[in-house]
């Protein structure tokens, strides 16, 4: 069975004029999916801000498997009610991938519990993107590093907690270095921060960025989804005494 993907998008700097736009005509969302559809191996929609509930009924999460995110100007326009409800399907097995300044979004802070502040600078910084663990299967196919000609540094101290693992650490030319690639577990979901992809530069179109991206889409699909949150009394022990 293919894995149902939601690609959520902000989807406001590429409908202004500009680089963004020059780059990702039809959304950043439109080239995640393009990559995504290109393996034959998931069902791939859309859904972004300006769209009713955002895009994001209960009809389309209860048919996600993976919501991969996407924002960077808008984040307290996201409804409360609509972060809640994917905070919940976190809980219960959706995975999710938050990419680059998604880091800020409502629903990455909720589920990391702290500001997930960090440094950034926008100049052109080359990045290395240094693989920390090569058996995870994020990384499969990924040689020792990727290699980004620019991307936007983004530096530590990042506000988080230690990961449950930690897949990248990436080295920016200015001498910043980044918890790069994080995956964290939450309930019985998955999630993983990747930190490439700012709007002006077409990292969404890197061979290897692609592959963490569908890799990673395959490690946050649940193994186990439940449908509600339960805290069971058990009045009776197991063993007898
Ligand atoms: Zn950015």
């Amino acid at each position: 069975m293919k894995i149902k993907v939601t690609v959520w998008n902000e989807f406001r700097h590429e409908r202004e004029e500009g680089k963004p736009k020059e780059i990702y005509p039809e959304g950043i969302h439109m080239a995640i999916k393009a990559f995504l559809d290109s393996t034959g191996e998931f069902e791939v929609k859309t859904a972004t801000l300006d769209e009713p509930e955002h895009g994001l009924t209960d009809e389309v999460l209860d048919n996600t498997d993976v919501l991969i995110w996407w924002a960077h100007k808008a984040h307290n326009e996201v409804q409360d009610d609509v972060v809640e409800k994917v905070h919940k399907k976190v809980l219960k097995g959706m995975g999710l991938i938050v990419l680059h300044s998604g880091h800020h979004s409502k629903i990455f802070k909720k589920l990391m519990g702290t500001s997930c502040n960090l440094k950034w600078r926008e100049a052109n910084d080359n990045e290395r993107l240094w693989v920390t663990d090569p058996a995870h299967p994020i990384v499969e196919g990924i040689g020792e590093y990727i290699e980004l000609e620019n991307e936007e540094m983004y530096g530590e101290f990042f506000d988080i907690p230690a990961p449950d693992a930690l897949v990248f650490i990436g080295w920016f030319k200015g001498g910043e270095v980044f918890r790069s690639g994080c995956c964290f577990n939450r309930g019985y979901g998955r999630i993983f921060y990747f930190q490439p992809g700012h709007e002006t530069y077409p990292t969404y179109y890197n061979k290897d960025i692609q592959k963490v991206i569908i890799n990673a889409a395959k490690w946050a699909n649940p193994t186990k989804k439940i449908d509600r949150l339960i805290a069971p009394n058990i009045k009776e022990p197991l063993e007898k005494t």
